[in-house]
C-alpha cells in the first residue's frame, strides 16, 4: 500500500455502475453481502448515459415529429418544426431522472459507492484511483469481485474519433443542432436506429456498409421491411462498401469507400458517424494482475454462472460477450451476486430477447427456424401478418408480422420474430412463453385485450395449430 492510501474491504466489489454492475451491487448488498460499487464516470455506464435512454428519447421525439407532420391521410395536417437544444434538455432531464435514481437506489439499499477506477493488485485487492488532481487513492480487499466494465465504439483506421466531423454514436447523441447531411459508416443496430432517427429529423442520411444488407443478425424476411421502409424515408444505402478514409471540404466531408473489386466512391456529409460495432472494455483495470486474459474477440470468458477463470471473479455484460445488451447485463448481473451470496442461480440464454428500435422495430427471442431444425427439433411455424390486425390498421402502421416457432410434436414455444410498432413491447410474452416452456395451446388459449398488437401472438400461436381465425391457415 502507497503512504497515505485508504484501505477498507467488501464481500462484494464491483466495478462499473452500468445495467450489469449497478443491478449486481442491489441485488448483493440485498443478499446480505456487505458490496461496495466503483464507478469511473457516470451511474448508468452506457446504457443511460449515452446508449440505450438517450438513443430511444431521440427515436421518441422523431417519431412525434415525423408523425404529426405525416398525418395528412388522418386529416392531420402540421408542419413540425425542431428545437435540438430543446430535445437535448428534455433527453438530458430524462437521463438524469435514472442515473440520480440509480444513485439513490444502490444508497438505499446499502451499497457502498466509491467514484474512481480500479485496477486489480491481486486476487483479493483493487485500487482505487480517485478522479481529479490530488484526491489519492483507496485500497480495496474483497472477497468477491464483479467486473463490469462494459464496451466502447469500435474505431476504424482513417477514422478517429478525436477527429471533429468523425463521430461516435456517444457524440453524435450530444448534438446541439440536426445536421443537414450525415454519412453513416455501418448498417448494424446502432447505425440503423440512428439514421432513421436522423431522417425523421429531416437529414439527408447516407450509410455505407460493407455487406450486403442491413443488420446481419436477422433473418432476411424481417430485415426486407426494415430496408424497404428506410429506403421510403429517403435513406441512402450503399452496400458492399468498406470506408477507407475521409477529408474535409468547404462545407463538410467527403467520405471514401471501396468495393472488393477496388470501385471508389465518394459521400458528402456534414459530419460521418461511425458505428461498426462496440468492444468490450478489458484495459482499465489490469487483469493480469489476477492473471486473467480475454479471449481472442476481447471478451473474458465466463461459465453459466457468470464466474471466470478466477475462482472469486465474475464478470458481467458487455465485457462477457454477445448478446452485448442490456437486459442482458442485468440479468447475468444478478445471477454473479446470487452465485457470490451462495444461491444456485445459472443463466439460460435461451429466452435473452432483442429488439431493433428501427421502423417498424424488429424484435427477437429464442430460435428461429433454421435454427430450430439445426437443434434437432422438427419445427412448427404460425404467423400473423399485421395487415390483418386491427389494431395495426387503426394505428396506420399495419408493416410486418408475428412469427411463432415451436416442437411440432410438444409444441413447445421455440422463439419468435416479431416486425411491427412495439415488436420490442410484444416480444416479452413470447420470451415469456419460451422460458417457460409454454406450449402453443397455452399462448392460443390465452384471452388477450382486443383490440392489440399482442392479439397477434395469440394468432400466430393458433396459425401454428391450423386453427387460426383472422387468417387462413398454412
Ligand atoms: P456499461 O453500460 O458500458 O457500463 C460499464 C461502466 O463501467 C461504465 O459506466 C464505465 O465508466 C465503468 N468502468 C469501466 N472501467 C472501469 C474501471 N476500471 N473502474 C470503474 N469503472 C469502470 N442495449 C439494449 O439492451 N437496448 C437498447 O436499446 C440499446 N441501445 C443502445 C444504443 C446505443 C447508441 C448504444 C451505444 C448501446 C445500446 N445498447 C442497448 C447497449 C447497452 O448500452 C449495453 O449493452 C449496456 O450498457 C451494457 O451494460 P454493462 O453494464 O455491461 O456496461
Amino acid at each position: 500500500m502507497v503512504m497515505g492510501d485508504i484501505a477498507t474491504a467488501t464481500d462484494l466489489l464491483v466495478i462499473g455502475a452500468g445495467p450489469g454492475g449497478y443491478v449486481a451491487a442491489i441485488r448483493g448488498a440485498q443478499l446480505g453481502l456487505d458490496t461496495t460499487l466503483v464507478e469511473k464516470d457516470a451511474y448508468g455506464g452506457a446504457c443511460l448515459n449515452r446508449g440505450c435512454i438517450p438513443s430511444k428519447a431521440f427515436i421518441h421525439g422523431a417519431d412525434v415529429a415525423h408523425e404529426a407532420g405525416n398525418a395528412e391521410e388522418m386529416g392531420i395536417h402540421a408542419d413540425p418544426a425542431i428545437d435540438m437544444l430543446q430535445m437535448q434538455e428534455w433527453k438530458s432531464d430524462v437521463v438524469d431522472q435514472l442515473t440520480s435514481g440509480v444513485e439513490k437506489l444502490c444508497k438505499a439499499n446499502g451499497v457502498s459507492l466509491l467514484e474512481g477506477a480500479a485496477a486489480f493488485e491481486d486476487e483479493h485487492t483493487a485500487r482505487i484511483a480517485h478522479g481529479g488532481e490530488g484526491q489519492g487513492m483507496e485500497t480495496v480487499e474483497f472477497e468477491h469481485a464483479v467486473i463490469a466494465t462494459g464496451s466502447r465504439p469500435i474505431q476504424i483506421p482513417g477514422f478517429d474519433f478525436a477527429d471533429d466531423p468523425v463521430l461516435s454514436s456517444s457524440q453524435l447523441l450530444r448534438m446541439e443542432s440536426v445536421p443537414d447531411r450525415l454519412v453513416v459508416v455501418g448498417a448494424g443496430y446502432i447505425g440503423m436506429e440512428l439514421s432513421t432517427m436522423l431522417t425523421k429529423l429531416g437529414t439527408e442520411v447516407t450509410v455505407v456498409e460493407m455487406l450486403d444488407d442491413v443488420l446481419p443478425a436477422y433473418e432476411a424476411d424481417v430485415k426486407r421491411i426494415v430496408r424497404k421502409r428506410a429506403e421510403e424515408l429517403g435513406i441512402d444505402f450503399h452496400f458492399g462498401e468498406g470506408a477507407t478514409g475521409w477529408e474535409e471540404t468547404a462545407d463538410g466531408v467527403l467520405v471514401s469507400t471501396e468495393t472488393e473489386a477496388g470501385d471508389v466512391s465518394q459521400y458528402e456529409g456534414d459530419a460521418v458517424l461511425v458505428a461498426v460495432g462496440r468492444q468490450p472494455v478489458t484495459d482499465t483495470m489490469e487483469l493480469d494482475a489476477i492473471g486473467l486474459e480475454p479471449n481472442d474477440a476481447g471478451f473474458i470468458e465466463t461459465d453459466d454462472r457468470a464466474r471466470t477463470d478466477v475462482e472469486n471473479v465474475f464478470a458481467v455484460g458487455d465485457v462477457a460477450g454477445e448478446p452485448m445488451l442490456a437486459h442482458k447485463a442485468s440479468a447475468e448481473g444478478i445471477v454473479a451476486a446470487e452465485v457470490a451470496a451462495g444461491e444456485p442461480a445459472a443463466l439460460d440464454q435461451q429466452a435473452i430477447p432483442a429488439a431493433v428500435f428501427t421502423d417498424p422495430e424488429i424484435a427477437t427471442v429464442g430460435l428461429t427456424e433454421d435454427d430450430a431444425a439445426d437443434a434437432g427439433f422438427d419445427p412448427v411455424v404460425g404467423e400473423m401478418p399485421l395487415r390483418a390486425s386491427g389494431r395495426a390498421l387503426s394505428m396506420g402502421e399495419s408493416d410486418g408480422f408475428v412469427r411463432i416457432v415451436a416442437d411440432e410434436a410438444s409444441e413447445i414455444v421455440l422463439g419468435g420474430q416479431i416486425v411491427g410498432p412495439n415488436a420490442s413491447e410484444i416480444v416479452a410474452e413470447v420470451a415469456l412463453a419460451v422460458e417457460m416452456s409454454a406450449t402453443l395451446e397455452d399462448v392460443a388459449g390465452t384471452v388477450h385485450t382486443h383490440p392489440t398488437l399482442a392479439e397477434a401472438v395469440m394468432e400466430a400461436a393458433e396459425n401454428a395449430q391450423g386453427q387460426a381465425i383472422h387468417t387462413l391457415n398454412r
